[in-house]
């Protein structure tokens, strides 16, 4: 298919809802298809790695890259597709801030290996073996990939051009990244492919939103029976809307679910955390540090909470050693 764009899509530490997610595009794939050479998509058709080593550099018109990256495979690949690509597009909170398995950041490497290999109580190893790296059977050599301390995001490993966060991404910013790059329609690098907005901003329950928000108790989603239409911060219920970016589809305010922050911060703010915790500060209703305390611990896992997708990009990771 000589002339069109050549497009990689690949995912490294992934659930694989990334991928699904350029699926969710239905027949608009076709014509996404149409417009493209894909050359390289592991999940969807049989690719293997020296496929991609026989290209030139810079062959490939962007590679689309899912998932964090934990291990010495992920970070050779990534850098291959770096190597072999004009642009790269971090897709999916994984990419872009580490993701839901950034958050094993607040634990070593060590608690992992125990808790999978030998302390969750599914797990059967009499002889408490960790897997290696290196280990020989029957006489030959057997490899696995290095596991690292920690989790990263694409471009703490490779320099990425854009961004596109989500978890999953939606169906119509999918498709206009992609569209973007076949028809040359290219904004400055480093440019998060989404809203500039806050989700507040979209939110339709933004007219129930107070302009004081004064929280005397905070509720988990769980314990309540959250009213479908009004603001969740008004009810007492915490959500990142204020602190992250709009573009979402806003898929989890329709199932009555606030929001979690998959999109990352608005722009301008490079931690959408803090950003949240300094306006939580001002809601809170409480007459000392006492009370400030039993508040946030009805938060429970406050870290969890605020940097489910962000943890290994947030200032609090960059504290740690
Ligand atoms: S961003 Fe979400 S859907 Fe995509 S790979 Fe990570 S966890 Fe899965
Ligand atoms: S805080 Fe949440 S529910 Fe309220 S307006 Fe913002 S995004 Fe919507």
């Amino acid at each position: 298919m000589a002339g069109k764009p050549m497009v990689a899509i690949c995912w490294l530490g992934s659930c694989g809802g990334c991928d699904e997610a350029v699926v969710d595009l239905n027949e608009a794939i076709l014509d996404v298809a149409n417009a493209v050479d894909i050359i390289f998509w592991p999940v969807a058709m049989d690719f293997k790695y020296h496929h991609l080593e026989a290209k030139r550099d810079g062959e490939i018109a962007l590679s689309i890259i899912n998932g964090h990256v934990r291990n010495s495979e992920q970070e050779e690949v990534a850098k291959l597709l770096r190597k072999k690509s004009q642009l790269v597009l971090a897709f999916g909170a994984c990419a872009c801030f580490g993701g839901t398995p950034g958050m094993a950041n607040f634990r070593t490497k060590q608690d992992v290996f125990n808790w999978v290999y030998r302390e969750a109580p599914t797990v059967v190893n009499p002889k408490r073996n960790y897997p290696q790296p290196k280990s020989k059977v029957n006489g030959k050599e057997l490899s696995l990939p290095e596991f690292y301390e920690k989790v990263y995001a694409l471009n703490q490993i490779i320099d990425v051009d854009y961004y596109l966060p989500g978890c999953p991404p939606p169906p119509d910013l999918t498709a206009n990244a992609i569209y973007a790059v076949v028809e040359g329609r290219l904004p400055p690098k480093g440019t998060t492919l989404a809203p500039d907005k806050a989700l507040c901003d979209t939110c339709n329950r933004n007219a129930t939103k107070p302009s004081r928000i004064s929280l005397s108790d905070i509720k988990r989603i769980h314990e309540v029976e959250a009213s479908p239409d009004t603001c969740f911060l008004a009810q007492g219920i915490l959500c990142l809307g204020p602190a992250v970016r709009s573009g979402c589809g806003e898929a989890c305010m329709n199932i009555n679910i606030p929001c979690r922050g998959c999109f990352g911060p608005v722009q301008g703010v490079e931690d959408a955390g803090a950003k949240f915790i300094s306006a939580l500060a001002a809601m809170l209703e409480a007459e000392n540090d006492k009370d400030i305390r039993q508040l946030i611990e009805k938060i429970g896992d406050v870290p969890g909470y605020l940097y489910r997708f962000s943890a290994p990009v947030s200032a609090l990771s960059q504290k740690q050693v």
